[in-house]
């Protein structure tokens, strides 16, 4: 840079890696911190175990190996950066309504949080966001887990409507035509041309699984996981069935190493199809 250029009235911008290394530091550390926390207490939080009960109780036994990494974190802060922004939407469309955010839905050792429940309408909402390469229809294999987390929250509510709300991470791609040389931008969601998807749940008042969700989250999974952390032996934990298949669930795990090295050892059959909450995929039906 010349004497003179630094003598104008410039404004500089500069690359700041200094800042950046430190931000990237304090985003790991927070996110570990806070999942550190949230394990000491011991409870089972039903987000935790909707998704893979083993890949979240891997960083609980091997606690100096396994941790949050920027790409994980970053996740995170996707979806709570969705969260934040969603809530206050909500609060805005049922300004006339009894509504709550974050819900504490406590029993025994369960712990859950409902992102946000309009208590006059009686429904669950959770809120999402997804980096899926592909639109999502009512079938995609992305919606599993947000539809046990909120199948968990309404039995545990006594709620019977339950929706869920999907915000697309890039809410659209380029598409490259050879033949024409050009690039054309679609949305994701092709159908609806919006960068949301939206589905709802019902759950009659005397669903008969109602009756049974405080026993099998109390005395069949979260004894299980307990067994699984104090005796550091996660082979009672069951693998995912993807993971034959090389889903992305598991080909993406920052954990999959890990979990490599420990075999499925579960042979208890109904325990098994607990801990992979079939229970609850096996009787959601799709309605088109
Ligand atoms: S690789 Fe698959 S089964 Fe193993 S911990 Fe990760 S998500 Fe779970």
């Amino acid at each position: 840079m010349t004497e003179q250029q630094e003598n104008d009235d410039s404004i500089f911008i500069e690359e700041d890696t200094e800042f950046g290394a430190e931000f990237v530091d304090s985003i790991i550390k927070y996110y570990d911190e806070s999942n550190r926390k949230r394990i000491a207490d011991g409870k089972l939080h039903i987000a935790d175990i909707t998704f893979c009960a083993r890949k979240q109780l891997i960083p609980q036994v091997f606690p100096s190996q396994a941790g949050v990494n920027v790409y994980t974190a970053s996740n995170f802060m996707r979806g709570s950066g969705a969260e934040s922004a969603m809530i206050p939407i909500l609060q805005y469309k049922y300004k006339n309504h009894e509504t709550e955010c974050q819900m504490d839905i406590a029993f025994d050792n369960i712990s859950g949080h409902p992102d946000f429940i309009n208590h006059d309408e009686g429904v669950v909402f959770e809120l999402k966001n997804t980096n899926a390469q592909g639109p999502l229809t009512i079938d995609s294999d992305n919606l599993k887990s947000y539809t046990r987390q909120v199948v968990y929250y309404m039995l545990l509510t006594g709620l019977e409507k339950g929706k869920v709300i999907v915000q697309y991470g890039l809410p659209f791609e380029m598409e490259y035509d050879l033949k024409t040389k050009q690039h054309t931008v679609t949305y994701r969601n092709k159908q609806k041309k919006i960068p949301f998807f939206f589905y709802k749940i019902s759950i009659p008042k005397d669903h008969p699984l109602r009756t049974k969700i405080k026993f099998i989250l109390n005395d069949l999974i979260r004894p299980a996981l307990v067994k699984a952390v104090k005796e550091r032996d996660l082979t009672i934990i069951p693998v995912l069935a993807e993971k034959k298949k090389r889903h992305w669930k598991c080909v993406t795990c920052e954990y999959k190493q890990y979990c490599d090295m420990l075999p499925d050892k579960q042979n208890d059959p109904e325990l098994r199809s607990f801990l992979l909450n079939e229970h609850i995929d096996n009787i959601v039906k799709i309605r088109k």
